[in-house]
């Protein structure tokens, strides 16, 4: 992984999120290596309503990666009909069912169903996606736990291009709650100063100018170009676009544009994606770990 970031003048420095997701991916297959010799492998269940395009893709490397790291993974699709009711009660269902370590609510869900209600129905303590509001809290107090994935590996790509974020001029594009409101609130929680852009964002290109982190998460290929970037920065592309159907997928940021200008970038595919997956195992192995404890402690009382 390179460590520096070049003078401005040449190509940026490629940040390479394969061989960050590997180190994470070698420290969770032994992790959860001890746990099965305790008869406690971490076990994960993905719940996902109907069916879409980008959560097929990222469903598919869920099951690859936790096969390779040896935990169990199953997958539920539920009829594209069910009410929010009926997703909360199964989310409730698979919580309480002690065999089962994680839960993973595949997004998007269809816009009739208020997914809050399904974070609220997960036990926090399973929540390894760290979506339910507990888990979230812990995020805006700063005290670990069970966090946001994508969120987390923004703040380790960053910290693989080795930049120091005390005072540093972070810009965030795209605020959702489940990528860029919390990648916010990780990178301030390290003394950054943020900013945060998003549709209603007057003058963007004033905004991202700024940065000397720059990251996107907003789902329109291409948003970003030279004008929005200013020469050095780092810039994390977190966006996943599939044009016409494509197998793969594109950025928000024109690369072949950007890379000349940038200090340091993210690919898409190969950058922030694959970190992604390997936070959520690590989530999923420090809930297992969390949870064998506490069965052990009370077995012990
Ligand atoms: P989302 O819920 O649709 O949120 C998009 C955000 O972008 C919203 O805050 C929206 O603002 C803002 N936005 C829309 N148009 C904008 C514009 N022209 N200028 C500035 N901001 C604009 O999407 P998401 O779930 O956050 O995901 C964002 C992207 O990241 C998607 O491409 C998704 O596939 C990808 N993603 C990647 C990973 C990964 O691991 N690489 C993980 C999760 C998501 P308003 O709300 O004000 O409209």
């Amino acid at each position: 992984m390179p460590a520096t970031r070049p003078i401005f003048g040449g190509m940026a420095t490629i940040l390479d999120g394969r061989a960050v997701a590997q180190a994470i991916r070698d420290e969770v297959r032994e992790r959860v290596e001890l746990l099965a010799q305790r008869d406690r492998r971490p076990n994960l269940v993905s719940i996902q309503v109907g069916e879409s395009e980008p959560s097929r893709a990222y469903i598919q490397s869920q099951r690859r990666a936790c096969a390779e790291v040896g935990i169990l993974y199953s997958h539920v699709q539920l009829d594209p009909g069910v009410s929010t009711r009926q997703l909360a009660a199964h989310v409730r269902g698979v919580c309480a069912n002690p065999e089962v370590t994680g839960l993973i609510v595949q997004l998007p869900v269809p816009e009739r169903i208020d997914v809050h209600e399904a974070y609220l129905a997960m036990d926090p303590a399973k929540d390894v996606e760290g979506m339910h509001p507990h888990n979230l809290g812990s995020v805006m107090l700063g005290t670990g736990g069970l966090q946001p994935c994508t969120a987390l590996a923004v703040r380790a790509l960053v910290h693989a291009a080795d930049v120091s974020l005390r005072g540093a001029e972070v810009v965030v594009v795209g605020h959702s709650e489940v990528v860029g409101k919390p990648i916010a609130v990780l990178l301030l929680n390290e003394d950054a100063t943020v900013t945060v852009c998003h549709a209603a964002t007057r003058d963007l290109a004033a905004h991202t100018r700024r940065a000397d982190v720059l990251v996107v998460a907003v789902g329109r290929a291409g948003l970003i170009g030279t004008e929005h970037v200013r020469p050095g920065a780092v810039v994390l592309d977190v966006g996943m676009n599939y044009l016409d159907g494509a197998a793969r997928p594109v950025g928000d940021v024109r690369f072949g544009e950007v890379e000349p200008v940038a200090g340091a970038l993210t690919p898409v595919p190969g950058g922030v994606g694959p970190v992604t997956v390997a936070m959520l195992l690590r989530n999923t192995v420090a809930a297992a770990e969390a949870q064998a404890g506490g069965r052990e402690a009370a077995r012990a009382r």
